[in-house]
């Protein structure tokens, strides 16, 4: 394929990429992107596979086709609940292919240049290698708190600013160094190493003191460095494609880690420097009064005396699947007559628009399903809300607390409600181990119990009431 037939396909593809960007900010539009994403990967793979001067297709059959059938194994066998850790992991990938291709650069074209190409490619190599090795080890490291084999506790050392400035300052040093020995790869291997020694500890340090209620805007801004990662190696690569690409997913991350602060009330670099806001609240700890049990009778009693139902899904429906039979609760109670509408916060589950997945996937009318800001001021019309299987989205201690590590982040106000049932197995804390308060509240209820076991059983007793019953 010519050099000019390649760039058409490239820009098919990178025209591809951003219809399939646009098309995943609607559900409706979801599944379609998602085709377009992969239609554009392939022509870009099929384009640069057939490039005139592309010769390795040994070495592209032996590295490509086992990755590809790994990749097909892993993403078949993947829970919906671990795929938060799945794309850390994906992130991870990107960051250590920066780095190696900062490195293989290095000493293959390190030595061919002289004078400002020299120095160009040198910048390139170190922003490269840099931004790859913060964002492999965070990746890695964020993934472990996603899959819960590291502690979500953020890991607040006593001087954790200075040590991130002295890290940043020593990295700033060496690429003065590495960018000095430009034209002479042997005198640049060290302070090349030294460096990604360094930001690899910036990045496991970075994403340590993080605490578990502000995961989000990490996952979403290891996604962004993983873009520029990625836009890094095109520029060492010189390939068009993965630049645009890179520079695609880097500022979408960023538009999301920005929606994500925003949703939760934070400023960006409060989170990423780690800390603020987070540890330094007093976690409450023990019982925060008394908690009052429901059972599936007594719920399905006040569902059918609603004439509104506001159902908040979390992280636990994902954990119970629950959300095959929680659509089929809301479908009955609507044939009934009743307004039912879910509730989405920005932050529930452990995925940007995890709910929304389910939901859509459960086939729950897009049209029921609202956002956080446009939901919060109906609560106090609403008859019973159902929280399933979601926590700290719901936890009144972010408005009423100004100690609480979640301080300020905006929450569904479901207490404002006629009455909340809560469906969750035990009193234990959500993600951001923390108490909540809502559990206390007179106007809650708690149905103990995996979230579906007990809406299958709610499913079933309306269903027996239904049947003979003629719907609408
Ligand atoms: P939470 O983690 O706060 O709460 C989930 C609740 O589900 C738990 O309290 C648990 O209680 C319950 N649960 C678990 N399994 C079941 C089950 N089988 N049946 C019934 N209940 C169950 O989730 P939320 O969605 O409320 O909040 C999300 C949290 O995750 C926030 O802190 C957010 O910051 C964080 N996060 C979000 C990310 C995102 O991008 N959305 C990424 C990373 C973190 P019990 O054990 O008693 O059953």
């Amino acid at each position: 394929m010519s050099a000019n037939l390649v760039t058409i396909a490239y820009l098919w593809a990178a025209g591809l990429f951003i219809l399939c960007l646009s098309g995943l900010s609607h559900q409706e539009s979801a599944r379609r992107g998602i085709m377009y994403g992969i239609v554009g990967m392939l022509i870009a793979l099929v384009a640069t596979a057939a490039a005139e001067e592309f010769t390795g297709y040994a070495l592209l059959a032996g590295i490509f086709l086992p990755a590809a059938l790994i990749g097909l194994f892993v993403a078949s066998r993947v829970k919906m609940t671990e795929l938060p850790q799945l794309v850390a992991i994906l992130h991870s990938f990107v960051g250590a292919a920066a780095v190696l291709v900062g490195f293989a650069t290095l000493l293959e074209h390190g030595a061919e240049r002289a004078g400002a190409a020299a120095l160009i490619l040198s910048s390139e190599i170190f922003i490269g290698v840099c931004i790859g090795a913060i964002t492999f080890t965070g990746s890695v490291l964020a993934a472990g708190k996603l899959h819960g084999v590291i502690s979500g506790k953020p890991l607040l050392l006593p001087a954790r600013h200075f040590l991130n400035l002295g890290l940043l300052f020593a990295t700033i040093w060496l690429a003065v160094v590495f960018v000095q020995g430009s034209g002479d790869p042997a005198s640049q291997l060290v302070p090349l190493y030294v460096a990604t020694a360094i930001t690899a500890l910036l990045g496991l340090h970075l994403v340590a003191a993080i605490g578990g209620a502000d995961m989000p805007v990490v996952v979403s801004m290891l996604n962004s460095y993983s873009g520029w990662a990625a836009a890094a190696a095109g520029f060492m690569l010189s390939n068009d494609l993965l630049i645009v690409t890179g520079a695609l997913v880097g500022s979408s991350g960023a538009i999301l880690s920005y929606i994500m602060c925003r949703g939760m009330n934070r400023s960006f670099v409060s989170v990423i420097l780690g800390g603020f806001g987070t540890g330094e609240g007093v976690v409450v700890e023990g019982s925060g009064g008394e908690h009052y049990p429901i059972e599936v009778p007594e719920t399905t009693d006040l569902l059918r005396n609603a004439k509104r139902v506001v159902i908040v899904p979390g992280y636990g429906m994902a954990i119970a699947q629950a959300q095959p039979s929680l659509a089929k609760v809301t479908r009955i109670l609507r044939d009934r007559g009743t307004d039912v509408g879910f509730a989405i916060h920005p932050v529930a589950g452990r995925l940007p628009g995890h709910m929304n997945v389910l939901l859509a996937d459960a086939n729950v009318p897009y049209d029921i399903v609202h956002e956080m800001e446009d939901v919060n001021s109906d609560f106090p019309r609403t008859d019973v809300v159902l929280v399933v299987g979601a926590n700290d989205i719901v936890n009144p201690a972010a408005l009423d607390d100004p100690n609480s590590p979640i301080a300020g982040m905006p929450v569904l106000e479901v207490w404002n409600a006629k009455a909340v049932v809560v469906l969750k197995r035990s009193m234990a804390s959500g993600y951001a181990g923390i108490e909540n308060p809502l559990f206390f509240r007179p106007n809650t209820r708690m149905l103990f119990g995996d979230a579906g076991t007990n809406i299958d059983a709610l499913l079933a007793e309306l269903q027996s009431e239904s049947a003979g019953v003629p719907v609408g």
